[in-house]
């Protein structure tokens, strides 16, 4: 099958990269080469460290590359797709507009999906002449690692869609959970809710990052605290889904103005180096505003 994605940054180019490992051709496109070619070069990073964990072989390594092309024309991105998936900024305008631009150039029988955490699938749907063709993938990061995508419905994906939809994520070696279109899905509702909650802890000076992150670890299980997984998510990208929430279900998910202030100065997480904590070369080498480590 042909694959088409859309957006070359933190969630693009982790999808291109696992339907390029499930077998499928893919065309990764962004609007311009240097993102093109960093999702390009993340994949093959991805990709040597999965070789040196032993979790990826030489040869599948070298088959998934060349199932991989990079273009900023959208035209050529989409002729020949089978599916188109949508992985832009979190940006209700923006996602429509990708989305009918796509369809317009690519085949009718196109099947049309948006990576969006949060917004309506069914208003990104219904940008399309044929709305029926639309459904939400909602990956989760880092799609190389998680197994988890939430299929979402809109209003007017048809059966036939569904379907195309649940067996590709089974055919990418993912595990599908079927959600009506409803305000943060299964998950995003839950996890931010979570992650506001330890943000406003983190403001009111209840307890260090670390220890707030270390107590959802050790005590509940959970493989990452909140504050580090939302500095692995973005804070923009959590800002964004965060005032989505607030307008449809109510101030439980008023933005924390730390957040705020975070996404102000530039401090969106792992992608820029510093969130709630600091990084370097893809791990914490400390925590923000302190100096002793
Ligand atoms: P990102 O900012 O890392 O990447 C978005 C990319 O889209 C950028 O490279 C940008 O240049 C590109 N882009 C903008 N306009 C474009 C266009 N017209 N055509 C092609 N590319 C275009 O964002 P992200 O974190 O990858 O998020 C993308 C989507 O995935 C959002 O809807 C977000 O809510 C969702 N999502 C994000 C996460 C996460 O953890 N970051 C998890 C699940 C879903």
């Amino acid at each position: 099958m042909n694959v088409c994605v859309l957006g070359a940054g933190t969630m693009g180019h982790g999808i291109a990269q696992v339907s390029a490992m499930g077998g499928h051709d893919v065309t990764l496109r962004d609007i311009e080469t240097d993102l093109v070619d960093d999702g390009l070069a993340a994949i093959e990073s991805n990709l040597d460290g999965g070789v040196e964990r032993g979790k990826v072989s030489e040869s599948e390594r070298e088959e998934t590359l060349s199932r991989l092309t990079g273009t900023t024309d959208l035209a050529e991105a989409v002729a020949d797709a089978d599916l188109v998936v949508e992985a832009v900024p979190e940006n209700e305008d923006l996602k429509r507009s990708v989305i009918a631009e796509a369809a317009e150039r690519a085949p009718d029988e196109a099947v049309l999906a948006t990576n969006t955490s949060s917004l309506p699938v069914t208003s990104i749907a219904s940008a399309l002449d044929d709305p029926s063709r639309c459904v939400g993938l909602h990956f989760f990061n880092p799609p190389h690692i998680m197994r988890l995508v939430e299929v979402v419905l809109a209003e007017q994906t048809s059966s036939e869609i569904r379907e195309f939809a649940e067996s590709f994520v089974d055919g990418i070696d993912r595990t599908a959970v079927v959600v009506e279109d409803t305000p943060g899905f299964a998950t995003s509702r839950l996890g931010v809710a979570l992650g506001v909650e330890a943000v406003r802890m983190v403001e009111s000076g209840v307890a260090s990052p670390r220890d707030i992150d270390a107590a959802m670890e050790l005590g509940y299980n959970h493989p990452m605290g909140p504050l580090e997984l939302g500095d692995v998510v973005g804070l923009d990208v959590r800002l964004d889904i965060l005032e989505h929430l607030r307008e449809e279900l109510g101030e439980r998910f008023r933005p924390p103005t730390l957040l705020r202030k975070k996404v102000r100065a530039g401090k969106l997480g792992k992608k820029t180096g510093e969130g709630f904590y600091v990084w370097e070369d893809g791990e914490i080498v400390g925590v923000s505003g302190e100096d002793d480590e």
